[in-house]
This record gives structure tokens, C-alpha cells and sequence, in this order.
């Protein structure tokens, strides 16, 4: 078998050159892994010793035993866990410190700086898709299907809906009605009311290439304007919402923490909930009943919020708002374990926490679940199968995510430690080897097991011509 030396082939695969082709002939390139512990999203139990053939950016095989193919390159992992890469479900890649910060300090050009930042951060702990819950993020998922810039897969809401003095009306006290505010200048929001503007607001999403359309339902931590208590949009506005994205062939999200808020955005036809950490247990049930998804921000919930002064950025209402939040918390997630619902691992974080990311699933097990496999599906498999939801606007339909099974797509990870036994050890230092999409971003692999294969850059023949 070959070993990724420093070929013109593995120069190329390093330049993260689209669907990967041999110098000799077109075929896709083969990478097998081989001496790996395969967690496959799925199985309670670990493949021991088992391989896994990649061809091209998807999975041929995964075997129990060794896998013939002698014109692969080979990736010993030397007994670590081979996983599916991480997803997250909530993520905001464009904000830094704050939805509140672009209005006055900063303008787009930051917003991309932050994205590129942020992009880097999730692959580098091995998160290979995200569900961008809400930021003036469509032209940069654009660019990372192109592969002009390395980033994760990412599932776009585009700017969220809100109504006026909803969760995202970043305006200023003395803003008439219809006054456009920072996030609307900037895209990451739409300040909607009325069944016309909202519709318009979720066509104008979609039409940019949005997967689904997220929707401020209720009150929120991080905002001036809204008390925590707040239903936010009407029973008809959030139908015609749902039926523009049902028309789109998609789903409506919604951020959303008390009863009220949650069971009108289900009357409405919203299947996932983000936050939902001041429900009683009867909505709980009907969640489960009714099918609707549950996308926990675990890390910032239980802890962030548990430690509301360390939130620098925080105004004293919003700190206190935070201490609310953090009361509920635990007492929803037990009951979301304990009905069983289809939960996935939506983090949340941005800016400098950003790099603390796969500890919500270390957080979600060790506080509430106490339950690894759960845990690990939460942000593998789960998570895949809420992205599916996307219908229509799915872009990633050529193979499976969340998933280490043939026809899958090659989205892998290999983890120092058995994070099944020890969900401690799902964290960024030892996350050794990143593969998306069949293209390796991170390599921290010994030399003498995958040698001077570099992480994939910005696609560089963009600029230079084919190396
Ligand atoms: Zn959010």
C-alpha cells in the first residue's frame, strides 16, 4: 500500500483539490484506515480493529477485518477511534462577542474575518458539519462548496426572522417602526411582522440558498428588547412561515425556552426547538408524541448561564435572564432524556468559546444523560437525521452524514481514546486526524503513519493554476 508522501498527487489532495483523482488515471483517489476502533454514529459497541475504505469524498467500505486495496493510500491509526465528524446544530459562525457588536464597532468585512476564524475552530476539533442557526451566512457556504475557503459542511438558516422588539431587534430605544437595524444592515436578521413581511423575509432566505429558516419564537438571553417571558410572532405569522418553508420542501427552527412560546411554534408546524429549557414536562411529552426535535445548547445552558457575571458583554438584564435560563436547564434535559425525544447538540458558542466546542457533548453526558452512546448521537447521527429534514434543500443528498457505513460521506475523524468509555476524551487535543468531504484538514498523525499529508488550504489552484 502507499503512504501520502509528498507526491505531486498528495501536494494536490493537499491543496484540497475537489473530487480527489489520481496522477495516473481519473479513478478517485483510495485512502484506507486501517488498526482503527470504528464508532460508526450509530451501534453501542466499537468495531474493534477494523478498517475503513475512502474512495473519492465518499465510503466504499467498512470492515471488521483488513480490506484489500492495494492502490490506497494507507492511514494507520494506531488503535484510535474512527468516528463520524462532529455536528453541530446551532451555531452563529459570523459573531464573535455578541449579536450587539456590529452595531457599533465593526462592519461585514469583521463578520467574514470572524466566519473564517470560526470555520477553522470547528474543524480543528473535528465538527465537519454545522447548522448555522442565524447569521449572514450564505455566500460564505457558497464559497465553502466551491472550495475557495476550508470551513465544514454547513446547513444555512440565513438571517433570522424576528419581530419587531423580538430576540433579534438589535435597534436602538428611539428606532421608529420600520427603522432598519444594525442586524438587518449587516443581513444577519430581518426584523418581520405581519404575514407579507415574513413570508417575504423567509422567500428572500431561501432564494439565497437557506436549508431551513430559523425564527425567533420567544424571549431571549442575549437581547434588550425582550423579556424572557415574551410568545414571540402570532399563531398566523408562524404558519405562513412553516408554509413557505414546507414550499421550499424544508423545516422551520425556532428559538424558543417556555411553554407558551413552544407549543404555539408547534400548533404552527415547527418541528425542532432550540433551547427549551423552561418547558414543563406535558410539552415535553408532546414533542415526543408529535415528532418535533430538540436541539440542546448544553454548555451554555449549564454552564455559561450557571455563571452569568463571567459574561463579560452581558448587561445586568441579560445576565439575570441567563440565571433563569440556567434554572430550568437540567430539569428539561432529564426530561427529554427520560421521554426519549430526538435530541441533537446544538452548542451556541461563538467567539472565544468557540474553542471549547466539543465539550458540550462532554457537559450534555457528564450533567444530564450520564450516557456516552446517547451523548455521541446527539452530534452524529441524530444530528443527520434532523439535517435530512432540509428535504429539497439539502445540499449534501450524494451520500449519508453522522454515519461511518458504505455510501456515506467521508467525514472522519480519528480520536485518541474510546470516547465511549470516557466521553472526557472528546475534546480538541485529541482530535488527531481530520478527513471532510474525503479531504484531510487536520493531520496530527506520526509521520510514519500518514506522512507529510498536510491539512487541505484554501483551494490554491484558484490562484495558481494546478500544481
Ligand atoms: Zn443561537
Amino acid at each position: 500500500m502507499k503512504r501520502f508522501f509528498a507526491s505531486a498527487t498528495a501536494i494536490a489532495l493537499a491543496a484540497g483539490i475537489g473530487t480527489i483523482a489520481s496522477a495516473q488515471d481519473d479513478a478517485p483517489r483510495q485512502v484506507v484506515f486501517t488498526n482503527v476502533n470504528i464508532f460508526d454514529g450509530t451501534s453501542e459497541a466499537l468495531i474493534e480493529n477494523g478498517s475503513v475504505l475512502v474512495e473519492g469524498n465518499l465510503i466504499k467500505q467498512v470492515s471488521a477485518d483488513a480490506i484489500e486495496a492495494p492502490d490506497a493510500f494507507a492511514v494507520d491509526g494506531e488503535g484510535r477511534t474512527l468516528m463520524p465528524g462532529l455536528i453541530d446544530m446551532h451555531s452563529h459562525l459570523c459573531i464573535r462577542n455578541g449579536m450587539l457588536e456590529f452595531r457599533d464597532n465593526y462592519d461585514q468585512m469583521a463578520n467574514g474575518a470572524y466566519t473564517a476564524i470560526a470555520m477553522q475552530d470547528y474543524l480543528d476539533q473535528g465538527f465537519t458539519t454545522v447548522r448555522d442557526a442565524g447569521c449572514n451566512i450564505l455566500g460564505i457556504a457558497k464559497a465553502v462548496n466551491n472550495g475557495i475557503v476550508p470551513g465544514p459542511r454547513i446547513y444555512p438558516s440565513g438571517a433570522f426572522l424576528s419581530q419587531t422588539g423580538g430576540h433579534a431587534d438589535t435597534g436602538s430605544f428611539n428606532d421608529v417602526p420600520g427603522d432598519q437595524d444594525d442586524l438587518e444592515a449587516h443581513m444577519f436578521g430581518f426584523i418581520a411582522d405581519g404575514v407579507p413581511e415574513v413570508m417575504r423575509a423567509a422567500r428572500h432566505n431561501l432564494r439565497a440558498g437557506a436549508t431551513q429558516i430559523k425564527v425567533m419564537a420567544g424571549g431571549g438571553v442575549a437581547s434588550e428588547f425582550d423579556p424572557l417571558h415574551t410568545t414571540q410572532y402570532s399563531l398566523e405569522e408562524l404558519k405562513a412561515i412553516v408554509g413557505v418553508a414546507e414550499d421550499y420542501g424544508t423545516y422551520v427552527l425556532v428559538h424558543a425556552y417556555h411553554d407558551r412560546s413552544v407549543n404555539r411554534a408547534i400548533d404552527a408546524g415547527a418541528r425542532v426547538i432550540d433551547h427549551n429549557f423552561l418547558v414543563s414536562e406535558e410539552t415535553i411529552i408532546r414533542m415526543k408524541e408529535e415528532g418535533v426535535a430538540l436541539s440542546i445548547q448544553a454548555v451554555m445552558s449549564l454552564e455559561a448561564f450557571g455563571d452569568p457575571e463571567s459574561i463579560t458583554f452581558f448587561s445586568a438584564d441579560q445576565k439575570a435572564k441567563a440565571a433563569q435560563v440556567n434554572s430550568g436547564a437540567q430539569q428539561m434535559m432529564e426530561w427529554a432524556v427520560k421521554h426519549d425525544l430526538i435530541m441533537v447538540t446544538g452548542g451556541d458558542m461563538f467567539g472565544p468559546d468557540l474553542v471549547r466546542q466539543a465539550e458540550n457533548i462532554i457537559w450534555f453526558n457528564d450533567e444530564v444523560a450520564k450516557n456516552p452512546h446517547l451523548s455521541l448521537k446527539t452530534a452524529t447521527s441524530n444530528a443527520a437525521e434532523v439535517l435530512t429534514w432540509s428535504g429539497g434543500m439539502n445540499p449534501y443528498k450524494e451520500g449519508t452524514l453522522g454515519t461511518i457505513a458504505e455510501g456515506g460521506y467521508a467525514d472522519i475523524i480519528l480520536i485518541d481514546g474510546n470516547p465511549l468509555e470516557d466521553i472526557h476524551v472528546l475534546k480538541r487535543s485529541n482530535v488527531d486526524f481530520v478527513m471532510k468531504d474525503g479531504q484531510v484538514y487536520k493531520n496530527w498523525l506520526p509521520d510514519e503513519n500518514a506522512p507529510a499529508f498536510q491539512p487541505a488550504g484554501p483551494r490554491r489552484d484558484a490562484y495558481f493554476g494546478n500544481l
